[in-house]
């Protein structure tokens, strides 16, 4: 039988350095056992999953050429979480979506979001000077060097509506506990989370650079930002920003504030509600215990826990630049999310990430059977503090 004719390609070194310079040779100690294309979630959602170890293989060999899979990524890190080879398996795709920029081989609509942030400095493509009007109507001052923490907002909650009501709803907390804050106004840059994951590392390192002065500049000693992958960037890719600069997620601030007895729930809140873990707080950063412990806080609220939890948890589907991607219909992880906390029997699903909040509530429609709400935990700590009727507020929230 004649054999059949197989596709040839040539290895040439200048291809090869160029990849593991890009990927930082992170792919190099992959073996492909597969492990991680097992266990990725769009497994559960796609008839044909990504295949997350021929991508690292492709960084590995230094082999060019870009699959629609490389985008579809969302950092969550679970396959990295499970892989025995401990490959930093995020590293090997951001750097190949950072060769694939230098090859012009991006998405439509990604290049529009870096424009954005390089022009308004944002990653909605709105004025600076709007970046405020969250805060209309309340006492939210610019920081001062010896304010206790500059609060820093983010994109989502300075122009998302939905995702204002979260930043309003912390600053009722921080003023309950009289906490002394400010923010950069107009002057909050970008975290630069949006172009770190879609790979955009060049100008990335121009930002951190810019940000970490102004920071150093404005006097910051502790600050809270209200975005888990806002603080994954200040916690973790800010090397100037060490020595005496802290970041906190609200999260653990707010715990901070109720173990030093500045904030006390005191009024019942009689609610069921389980906790979904945003990727970039549990296996991120190991940021599990503190929500839960806040919520323990509040009387009377029942917390509810489902099978996959903690850094074991499921994701969204908003990390890796998607939230900025098309996802087909059916092919949300939100929806698979929103299935099992309705399985618990709560009333709401809380979590304290802005991407999160995004898709569990676009996700909605898919337990529209059930009474299941969604809320962020800032805004379930106020409705506590006010010792409002939970059952009326939580109704107000449907879609
Ligand atoms: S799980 Fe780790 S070692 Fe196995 S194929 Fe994936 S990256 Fe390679
Ligand atoms: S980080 Fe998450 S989405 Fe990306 S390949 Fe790994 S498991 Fe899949």
């Amino acid at each position: 039988m004649a054999s059949q004719p197989v596709d040839s390609v040539f290895l040439e070194d200048a291809t090869w350095e160029r990849v593991d310079k890009a990927t930082g040779g992170a792919a190099a100690s992959c073996f492909q056992c597969g492990v991680c294309t097992a266990i990725c979630p769009w497994g559960l959602v796609k008839e044909e999953t990504i295949s997350i170890r021929k991508i690292v293989r492709q960084a590995q060999l230094g082999l060019p050429g870009w699959s629609d899979g490389l985008w579809l990524c969302t950092t969550c890190l679970w396959c990295e979480s499970r892989c025995p080879h401990e490959v930093d398996i995020t590293k090997a795709s951001l750097g190949l979506r950072r060769l694939a920029w230098k090859e012009r081989q991006v998405p439509p609509g990604l290049p529009t979001l870096l424009w954005n942030i390089y022009f308004d400095g944002n990653a909605w493509g709105r004025p600076p000077s709007e970046r405020p009007l969250w805060a209309k109507g309340m006492a939210v001052k610019e920081f001062a060097p010896g304010d206790e923490i500059l609060l820093y907002v983010g994109d989502d909650a300075a122009y998302d509506r939905r995702v204002q009501k979260v930043a309003r709803a912390l600053v009722s907390l921080l003023e309950a506990a009289g906490v002394t804050f400010g923010t950069l106004g107009e002057r909050e840059p970008s975290s630069g989370d949006p172009v770190r994951s879609v790979g955009h590392e060049e100008y990335l390192a121009e930002m951190i650079d810019a940000n970490a002065r102004l920071f150093q500049e404005a006097g910051v000693k502790t600050m809270v930002t209200i975005s888990p992958h806002c603080y994954d960037m200040f916690a973790n890719r800010y090397p100037n920003l060490s020595g005496g600069f802290r970041p906190l997620h609200y999260s653990q601030y707010l715990l901070e504030l109720i173990e030093n007895g500045r904030l006390k729930f005191e009024k019942k809140l009689p609610l069921k509600v389980t906790y979904h873990d945003p990727c970039y707080l549990s296996r991120r950063n190991d940021i599990c215990d503190e929500p839960r412990q806040v919520l323990r806080s509040i009387p009377g609220l029942e917390l509810l826990e489902m099978e996959r939890s903690r850094q074991d948890t499921l994701c969204c589907g908003g990390g890796g630049g998607r939230m900025w991607m098309e996802t087909a219909g059916g092919e949300r992880f939100s929806d698979l999310r929103m299935r099992e906390a309705a399985e618990t029997g709560a009333e709401v699903v809380v979590t304290c990430c802005p991407h999160c909040l995004s898709c569990l509530e676009a996700s909605l429609s898919v337990v529209a059977e059930s009474k299941l709400r969604v809320m962020d935990l800032a805004e379930v700590a106020h409705l506590a503090l006010q010792g409002r009727t939970a059952t009326s507020d939580v109704a107000s929230r449907r879609p």
